[in-house]
């Protein structure tokens, strides 16, 4: 039996993979900050929280890692926890990227002098890319990233690249675009306009305040994405891949198609300039074809049907 460890087991990505580890037969061990303050929630949803074993892991401490690696010997690490929203980055950037840097070369580091056989899958982003002059987005477009949380990304990013090149371990990047699921935190942009609009709907909220919706991004389906994750690792060598759908789409457009389906009064949308982030990306979306080719990867849903179904089980809440 395959043993897998994934860090940031509670989040989206996190569950979503546990589930399809768990339906490979492995043995899934989840890392959390805290067994006092996990939230269960997400694990319930998806009917694995018997079968996760969940170990308390503070990624910032090396030592700790080397006692779990030690104790577990994994074959496979996800590693998957991070400060992950942009916008937070923006009033926590110390914070961001010392958490998203130093967890990634704490791993790498305890890889490379106590677990050599183990693959490391990291979570890269989109964000690393930041202000391009072409698109679609390729692995070779230029970086140049411009919020505090798309800077660590790409920090961990290169070191993984590097320890692949110098150490000869097995590490690879899975470059993933915004991708959202029912289990996505309240905080980011696609949940909060569905839960708003139900609010709304339900009279318990006036109106939907925004940011910035001339913006535009490419979005795709959590649990159609971490299939990837497991391809990736999966291969003879390491490598890196982009993962996307391929296509952008307004925010204003989507927030106009949520309204609609619910009957909503497109009044009632308020554009709020304290919710602007003090830099933003202005369209970004990447090309999948390696990953369609190498990994035999076949993504062809539109965002508004993913659209439909996070309504109707949001409403099913
Ligand atoms: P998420 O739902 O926000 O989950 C983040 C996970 O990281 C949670 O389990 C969280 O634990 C954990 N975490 C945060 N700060 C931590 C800390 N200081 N110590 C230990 N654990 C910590 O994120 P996601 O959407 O699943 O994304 C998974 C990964 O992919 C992240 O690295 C993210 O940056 C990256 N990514 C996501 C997207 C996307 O569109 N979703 C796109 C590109 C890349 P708690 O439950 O304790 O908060």
């Amino acid at each position: 039996m395959k043993i897998a460890l994934i860090t940031g087991v509670t989040g989206q990505d996190g569950t979503y993979l546990a589930k399809l580890l768990l339906e490979k037969n492995y043995k899934v061990i989840g890392t959390v900050r805290s067994n006092r303050c996990t939230n269960t929630r997400n694990f319930k949803y998806l009917g694995i929280d018997k079968d996760i074993i969940l170990e308390e892991l503070d990624l910032l401490d090396m030592a700790n890692i080397i006692r779990i690696i030690q104790k577990y010997k994994p074959n496979e690490i996800y590693n998957l926890a991070a400060q992950s929203s942009v916008g937070l980055s923006y009033s926590q950037p110390i914070g961001t990227f010392s958490f998203n840097t130093t967890s990634v070369n704490n791993l790498l580091e305890s890889i490379r002098l106590f677990s050599p056989n183990t693959r490391l899958y990291q979570a890269s982003s989109s964000e690393m890319y930041g202000r391009v002059d072409s698109m679609p987005i390729r692995i070779d477009t230029p970086m140049h990233p411009i919020s505090p949380y798309g800077v660590s990304k790409m920090a961990a990013h290169f070191m993984v690249t590097t320890y692949r090149e110098s150490y000869g371990i097995y590490a690879s990047n899975g470059i993933l675009f915004n991708h959202e699921s029912f289990l996505r935190s309240d905080n980011f942009f696609i949940k909060k306009i569905i839960r708003d609009s139900i609010a709304i709907k339900n009279k318990t909220l006036k109106e939907l305040r925004v940011g910035n919706l001339n913006v535009k991004r490419d979005f795709g389906y959590a649990p159609k994405y971490v299939e990837v994750m497991w391809k990736m690792m999966q291969l003879e060598k390491p490598d890196d891949f982009i993962i996307c759908s391929g296509e952008s789409i307004l925010l204003k457009d989507i927030v106009e198609y949520v309204f609609e389906k619910m009957n909503l009064d497109k009044e009632l949308i308020i554009i709020d300039d304290s919710l602007f982030r003090p830099n933003e990306i202005k369209d970004i979306y990447g090309d999948n074809s390696k990953a369609r080719t190498i990994l035999d990867w076949d993504y062809i849903d539109s965002f508004y049907d993913i659209l439909d179904i996070l309504i109707e089980k949001e409403l099913a809440q």
